[in-house]
Protein backbone atom coordinates (compact mmCIF):
# COMPACT_ATOMS: atom_id res chain seq x y z
CA UNK A 1 0.00 0.00 0.00
CA UNK A 2 1.30 4.05 -0.38
CA UNK A 3 1.96 5.31 2.78
CA UNK A 4 3.64 7.83 1.14
CA UNK A 5 1.06 10.90 2.16
CA UNK A 6 2.72 11.22 6.16
CA UNK A 7 0.28 11.73 8.78
CA UNK A 8 1.79 13.61 11.53
CA UNK A 9 -0.51 13.98 14.78
CA UNK A 10 1.72 14.60 17.75
CA UNK A 11 0.53 18.45 17.83
CA UNK A 12 -1.22 20.68 16.62
CA UNK A 13 2.05 22.85 16.80
CA UNK A 14 2.60 21.27 13.71
CA UNK A 15 1.15 22.87 11.49
CA UNK A 16 3.09 25.55 8.88
CA UNK A 17 2.17 28.98 8.13
CA UNK A 18 0.64 29.35 4.79
CA UNK A 19 1.62 31.21 1.70
CA UNK A 20 -1.37 33.95 2.83
CA UNK A 21 -0.13 34.14 6.08
CA UNK A 22 3.45 34.30 4.80
CA UNK A 23 2.81 37.30 2.54
CA UNK A 24 1.18 39.01 5.64
CA UNK A 25 3.72 38.61 7.64
CA UNK A 26 6.06 39.84 4.62
CA UNK A 27 3.77 42.75 4.47
CA UNK A 28 3.67 43.58 8.50
CA UNK A 29 4.53 47.27 9.69
CA UNK A 30 7.46 46.78 11.87
CA UNK A 31 9.39 49.18 14.82
CA UNK A 32 10.80 48.20 17.65
CA UNK A 33 8.16 46.38 20.22
CA UNK A 34 10.49 46.69 23.24
CA UNK A 35 10.05 50.58 23.00
CA UNK A 36 6.38 49.80 22.32
CA UNK A 37 6.57 51.17 18.77
CA UNK A 38 5.81 48.13 16.57
CA UNK A 39 2.53 48.86 15.03
CA UNK A 40 1.22 45.31 14.09
CA UNK A 41 1.93 44.07 17.62
CA UNK A 42 0.29 46.91 18.90
CA UNK A 43 -2.86 45.99 16.56
CA UNK A 44 -2.73 42.11 17.66
CA UNK A 45 -2.80 42.98 21.32
CA UNK A 46 -5.25 45.77 20.82
CA UNK A 47 -7.54 43.23 18.87
CA UNK A 48 -7.35 40.01 20.88
CA UNK A 49 -7.77 42.04 24.10
CA UNK A 50 -11.12 43.93 22.45
CA UNK A 51 -11.95 40.01 21.96
CA UNK A 52 -12.06 39.57 25.22
CA UNK A 53 -13.61 42.85 26.73
CA UNK A 54 -10.09 42.96 28.37
CA UNK A 55 -8.09 46.07 28.87
CA UNK A 56 -4.61 44.55 27.50
CA UNK A 57 -2.42 42.40 25.84
CA UNK A 58 0.95 41.26 25.57
CA UNK A 59 2.75 39.53 22.97
CA UNK A 60 5.40 36.78 23.67
CA UNK A 61 7.21 33.68 22.41
CA UNK A 62 5.07 31.19 24.34
CA UNK A 63 2.30 30.07 26.02
CA UNK A 64 4.66 28.76 28.74
CA UNK A 65 5.86 32.49 29.03
CA UNK A 66 2.37 34.11 29.39
CA UNK A 67 1.72 30.93 31.59
CA UNK A 68 4.43 31.60 33.80
CA UNK A 69 4.11 35.78 33.56
CA UNK A 70 0.62 35.58 35.15
CA UNK A 71 1.71 32.97 38.04
CA UNK A 72 4.49 35.74 38.64
CA UNK A 73 1.71 38.87 38.73
CA UNK A 74 -0.71 36.84 40.96
CA UNK A 75 1.59 35.21 43.41
CA UNK A 76 4.78 35.62 45.63
CA UNK A 77 7.45 33.15 47.44
CA UNK A 78 5.88 31.18 50.24
CA UNK A 79 2.05 31.29 48.02
CA UNK A 80 0.45 28.91 46.89
CA UNK A 81 -1.68 27.98 43.15
CA UNK A 82 -4.36 25.85 42.98
CA UNK A 83 -4.06 23.73 39.78
CA UNK A 84 -5.88 20.35 38.43
CA UNK A 85 -2.75 17.79 38.99
CA UNK A 86 -2.59 17.31 35.09
CA UNK A 87 -2.40 20.74 34.16
CA UNK A 88 0.57 22.18 31.65
CA UNK A 89 1.90 25.03 34.16
CA UNK A 90 2.63 22.25 36.61
CA UNK A 91 3.34 19.18 34.58
CA UNK A 92 5.01 21.21 31.24
CA UNK A 93 6.75 24.43 32.08
CA UNK A 94 9.81 23.20 33.53
CA UNK A 95 9.31 23.07 36.74
CA UNK A 96 8.88 27.22 36.30
CA UNK A 97 6.41 27.52 39.19
CA UNK A 98 9.36 26.77 41.51
CA UNK A 99 12.06 28.15 39.74
CA UNK A 100 10.45 31.57 38.21
CA UNK A 101 8.14 31.80 41.25
CA UNK A 102 9.66 30.09 43.84
CA UNK A 103 5.80 29.80 44.86
CA UNK A 104 4.01 26.54 46.09
CA UNK A 105 1.18 24.11 44.36
CA UNK A 106 -2.02 22.33 45.89
CA UNK A 107 -2.88 19.62 42.99
CA UNK A 108 -6.77 18.45 42.83
CA UNK A 109 -7.68 15.49 40.90
CA UNK A 110 -10.94 15.86 38.73
CA UNK A 111 -12.30 14.27 36.09
CA UNK A 112 -10.87 14.81 32.29
CA UNK A 113 -9.00 17.22 34.28
CA UNK A 114 -11.43 19.85 35.28
CA UNK A 115 -11.58 21.34 38.69
CA UNK A 116 -14.96 22.36 40.81
CA UNK A 117 -15.74 25.29 42.91
CA UNK A 118 -16.35 22.63 45.68
CA UNK A 119 -12.96 20.94 45.96
CA UNK A 120 -11.35 24.50 45.35
CA UNK A 121 -13.08 25.71 48.38
CA UNK A 122 -11.61 22.48 50.02
CA UNK A 123 -7.71 23.33 49.78
CA UNK A 124 -8.06 27.20 50.58
CA UNK A 125 -5.40 27.34 53.17
CA UNK A 126 -7.05 29.20 56.21
CA UNK A 127 -4.24 31.92 57.22
CA UNK A 128 -1.68 30.31 58.97
CA UNK A 129 1.93 30.75 59.84
CA UNK A 130 2.51 26.79 58.85
CA UNK A 131 0.78 27.17 55.58
CA UNK A 132 1.56 28.98 52.51
CA UNK A 133 -1.19 31.84 51.82
CA UNK A 134 -3.53 30.66 48.75
CA UNK A 135 -3.35 33.64 45.43
CA UNK A 136 -4.25 31.93 42.47
CA UNK A 137 -6.14 29.66 41.03
CA UNK A 138 -5.48 28.63 37.54
CA UNK A 139 -7.84 26.55 34.71
CA UNK A 140 -6.86 25.24 31.51
CA UNK A 141 -9.66 25.16 28.60
CA UNK A 142 -9.44 23.00 26.75
CA UNK A 143 -7.78 20.59 29.31
CA UNK A 144 -5.08 19.09 27.02
CA UNK A 145 -4.35 16.02 29.55
CA UNK A 146 -8.44 15.59 29.99
CA UNK A 147 -8.60 14.38 26.25
CA UNK A 148 -9.56 18.29 25.22
CA UNK A 149 -12.45 18.78 27.39
CA UNK A 150 -13.66 21.98 27.63
CA UNK A 151 -15.23 24.08 30.64
CA UNK A 152 -18.21 25.80 30.20
CA UNK A 153 -19.19 29.14 31.38
CA UNK A 154 -21.82 27.51 34.07
CA UNK A 155 -18.88 25.22 35.49
CA UNK A 156 -16.73 28.58 35.75
CA UNK A 157 -18.95 31.21 37.25
CA UNK A 158 -19.03 29.57 41.08
CA UNK A 159 -15.07 29.37 40.42
CA UNK A 160 -14.97 32.85 39.85
CA UNK A 161 -17.70 33.89 42.52
CA UNK A 162 -15.22 31.70 44.83
CA UNK A 163 -12.28 33.84 44.09
CA UNK A 164 -14.25 36.74 44.24
CA UNK A 165 -15.06 35.91 48.03
CA UNK A 166 -11.61 34.60 49.06
CA UNK A 167 -9.88 37.30 47.13
CA UNK A 168 -8.09 34.53 44.93
CA UNK A 169 -6.81 35.33 41.28
CA UNK A 170 -7.94 33.65 38.61
CA UNK A 171 -5.67 32.10 35.38
CA UNK A 172 -6.69 30.92 32.34
CA UNK A 173 -4.35 28.66 30.51
CA UNK A 174 -6.28 29.18 27.65
CA UNK A 175 -3.42 27.47 25.18
CA UNK A 176 -6.47 26.17 23.23
CA UNK A 177 -9.15 28.91 23.91
CA UNK A 178 -10.66 28.78 20.56
CA UNK A 179 -11.30 25.22 20.68
CA UNK A 180 -13.36 25.48 23.62
CA UNK A 181 -15.47 28.76 22.61
CA UNK A 182 -16.03 26.93 19.04
CA UNK A 183 -16.95 23.77 20.57
CA UNK A 184 -19.75 25.43 22.90
CA UNK A 185 -20.70 28.28 20.97
CA UNK A 186 -19.88 30.77 24.06
CA UNK A 187 -18.38 34.54 23.38
CA UNK A 188 -14.58 35.57 23.91
CA UNK A 189 -16.10 38.36 25.56
CA UNK A 190 -17.91 36.23 28.21
CA UNK A 191 -14.95 34.48 29.12
CA UNK A 192 -13.15 38.03 29.54
CA UNK A 193 -15.19 39.05 32.20
CA UNK A 194 -14.74 35.55 34.55
CA UNK A 195 -10.83 36.04 34.66
CA UNK A 196 -7.72 38.29 35.93
CA UNK A 197 -5.44 37.06 33.06
CA UNK A 198 -5.85 34.60 30.05
CA UNK A 199 -3.32 33.22 27.93
CA UNK A 200 -4.24 32.54 24.16
CA UNK A 201 -1.46 30.34 21.90
CA UNK A 202 -1.51 31.18 18.51
CA UNK A 203 0.94 28.66 17.41
CA UNK A 204 -1.46 26.24 17.83
CA UNK A 205 -4.76 25.13 16.11
CA UNK A 206 -4.77 29.00 14.48
CA UNK A 207 -1.90 27.99 12.56
CA UNK A 208 0.97 30.86 13.45
CA UNK A 209 5.04 29.63 13.17
CA UNK A 210 5.35 31.48 17.03
CA UNK A 211 3.46 33.11 19.45
CA UNK A 212 0.85 33.82 22.50
CA UNK A 213 -0.62 36.84 24.08
CA UNK A 214 -1.68 37.38 27.64
CA UNK A 215 -4.32 39.09 28.03
CA UNK A 216 -5.21 41.46 31.82
CA UNK A 217 -5.77 44.68 33.36
CA UNK A 218 -4.21 47.77 32.12
CA UNK A 219 -1.90 47.58 35.56
CA UNK A 220 -1.14 44.00 35.19
CA UNK A 221 0.44 44.08 31.48
CA UNK A 222 2.84 46.99 32.76
CA UNK A 223 4.27 44.33 35.47
CA UNK A 224 3.68 41.85 32.94
CA UNK A 225 6.01 43.66 30.16
CA UNK A 226 8.66 43.99 32.94
CA UNK A 227 9.00 40.52 34.03
CA UNK A 228 8.60 39.44 30.57
CA UNK A 229 11.61 41.43 30.23
CA UNK A 230 13.28 39.72 32.88
CA UNK A 231 12.08 36.56 31.32
CA UNK A 232 14.23 37.12 28.23
CA UNK A 233 11.51 37.58 26.29
CA UNK A 234 11.24 41.31 24.90
CA UNK A 235 11.31 41.17 20.71
CA UNK A 236 12.38 43.75 18.62
CA UNK A 237 10.70 43.85 14.84
CA UNK A 238 8.06 40.65 16.42
CA UNK A 239 5.08 42.81 14.20
CA UNK A 240 6.43 39.88 11.39
CA UNK A 241 5.09 37.30 14.14
CA UNK A 242 2.15 39.15 15.79
CA UNK A 243 1.30 39.90 11.76
CA UNK A 244 0.39 35.84 11.68
CA UNK A 245 -1.76 36.35 14.71
CA UNK A 246 -3.89 38.51 12.97
CA UNK A 247 -4.06 37.13 10.05
CA UNK A 248 -5.21 33.95 11.75
CA UNK A 249 -7.75 35.30 14.13
CA UNK A 250 -9.42 36.84 10.78
CA UNK A 251 -9.14 33.28 9.11
CA UNK A 252 -8.35 30.10 10.79
CA UNK A 253 -10.86 30.54 14.25
CA UNK A 254 -13.82 29.24 12.68
CA UNK A 255 -12.44 26.71 10.64
CA UNK A 256 -11.64 24.93 14.32
CA UNK A 257 -14.90 22.76 13.76
CA UNK A 258 -13.34 20.76 10.71
CA UNK A 259 -10.30 19.63 12.77
CA UNK A 260 -13.30 18.81 15.60
CA UNK A 261 -14.88 17.09 12.91
CA UNK A 262 -12.20 15.36 11.78
CA UNK A 263 -11.22 14.08 15.69
CA UNK A 264 -14.22 12.41 16.02
CA UNK A 265 -14.23 10.71 12.69
CA UNK A 266 -10.25 9.58 14.00
CA UNK A 267 -12.02 7.88 16.95
CA UNK A 268 -14.31 5.97 15.40
CA UNK A 269 -11.91 4.76 13.23
CA UNK A 270 -9.21 4.46 15.99
CA UNK A 271 -11.75 2.27 18.20
CA UNK A 272 -12.03 -0.57 15.98
CA UNK A 273 -8.45 -0.56 15.70
CA UNK A 274 -6.47 -3.96 17.36
CA UNK A 275 -5.34 -2.31 21.13
CA UNK A 276 -7.42 -0.10 21.61
CA UNK A 277 -9.47 -0.13 24.68
CA UNK A 278 -11.69 2.67 24.71
CA UNK A 279 -11.07 6.49 23.62
CA UNK A 280 -11.61 9.27 26.01
CA UNK A 281 -14.47 11.53 24.78
CA UNK A 282 -14.05 14.13 22.35
CA UNK A 283 -14.54 17.81 22.35
CA UNK A 284 -12.33 19.42 20.49
CA UNK A 285 -9.17 18.55 18.14
CA UNK A 286 -7.65 15.98 21.36
CA UNK A 287 -7.92 12.09 20.14
CA UNK A 288 -6.61 9.98 23.36
CA UNK A 289 -6.97 6.05 22.88
CA UNK A 290 -6.30 4.06 26.20
CA UNK A 291 -4.42 0.29 25.13
CA UNK A 292 -4.68 -2.88 26.21
CA UNK A 293 -2.48 -6.20 25.56
CA UNK A 294 0.30 -3.69 23.72
CA UNK A 295 2.88 -1.13 25.10
CA UNK A 296 2.24 2.26 23.90
CA UNK A 297 6.19 2.08 21.83
CA UNK A 298 4.83 -1.10 20.38
CA UNK A 299 1.50 0.74 19.04
CA UNK A 300 3.68 3.48 18.27
CA UNK A 301 5.75 1.68 16.23
CA UNK A 302 2.56 0.06 14.58
CA UNK A 303 1.70 3.16 13.30
CA UNK A 304 5.07 4.88 12.17
CA UNK A 305 5.24 1.86 10.37
CA UNK A 306 2.18 2.95 8.45
CA UNK A 307 3.78 6.26 8.57
CA UNK A 308 1.48 7.61 10.95
CA UNK A 309 2.99 10.02 13.84
CA UNK A 310 1.13 10.04 17.50
CA UNK A 311 2.90 10.86 20.62
CA UNK A 312 2.83 8.07 24.21
CA UNK A 313 0.75 10.09 26.25
CA UNK A 314 0.91 8.25 29.82
CA UNK A 315 1.18 4.68 31.00
CA UNK A 316 -1.28 3.26 28.50
CA UNK A 317 -2.47 6.23 26.16
CA UNK A 318 -1.62 7.58 23.12
CA UNK A 319 -2.49 11.49 21.96
CA UNK A 320 -3.46 12.47 18.50
CA UNK A 321 -4.24 15.94 17.78
CA UNK A 322 -6.22 17.17 14.30
CA UNK A 323 -5.01 20.42 12.64
CA UNK A 324 -4.77 22.87 10.20
CA UNK A 325 -2.18 20.87 7.90
CA UNK A 326 -4.67 17.32 8.45
CA UNK A 327 -7.08 17.29 6.13
CA UNK A 328 -10.16 14.89 4.37
CA UNK A 329 -6.77 13.61 2.23
CA UNK A 330 -4.95 12.72 5.15
CA UNK A 331 -8.08 11.09 7.45
CA UNK A 332 -9.06 8.73 4.25
CA UNK A 333 -5.64 7.96 4.25
CA UNK A 334 -5.16 7.18 8.31
CA UNK A 335 -8.42 4.66 7.81
CA UNK A 336 -7.59 2.48 4.94
CA UNK A 337 -4.07 2.26 6.54
CA UNK A 338 -6.11 1.13 9.73
CA UNK A 339 -8.55 -0.94 8.04
CA UNK A 340 -5.85 -3.16 6.72
CA UNK A 341 -4.62 -3.62 10.24
CA UNK A 342 -5.53 -7.03 11.78
CA UNK A 343 -4.45 -8.28 15.46
C1 LIG B 1 1.00 24.21 24.29
C2 LIG B 1 0.42 24.58 25.59
C3 LIG B 1 0.90 25.67 26.32
C4 LIG B 1 2.05 26.54 25.88
O1 LIG B 1 3.03 25.93 25.19
P1 LIG B 1 4.20 26.65 24.39
O2 LIG B 1 4.75 25.55 23.59
O3 LIG B 1 5.14 27.18 25.42
O4 LIG B 1 3.61 27.74 23.56
C5 LIG B 1 0.29 25.97 27.51
N1 LIG B 1 -0.76 25.26 27.95
C6 LIG B 1 -1.26 24.22 27.27
C7 LIG B 1 -2.43 23.51 27.80
C8 LIG B 1 -0.69 23.84 26.07
O5 LIG B 1 -1.20 22.80 25.40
Amino acid sequence: MDNKLRIDLRSDTLTLPTQAMKETMLNAGLGDDVFGEDPTVNILEEQLAGMFGMEAGLFCPSGTMTNQIAIKLHTRPQTEIICHKSSHIYLYEGGGIMSNSLASVKLLDGNFGKIDAEAIRQVINPDDDHLPETTLVSLENTMNKGGGSVYTLDEVRPIRQLCKETGLKLHLDGARIFNALVSTGERPFEWGKMFDTISVCLSKGLGCPVGSVLLGSQADMKRARKIRKALGGGMRQAGMLAAAGIYALDNNVFRLEDDHERAKALAVILQQTPFVKEILPVSTNIVIAELEQISPESFLEELTERNIWAVKFGKDQVRMVTHMDFTDQHLEAFESRLKLWKK
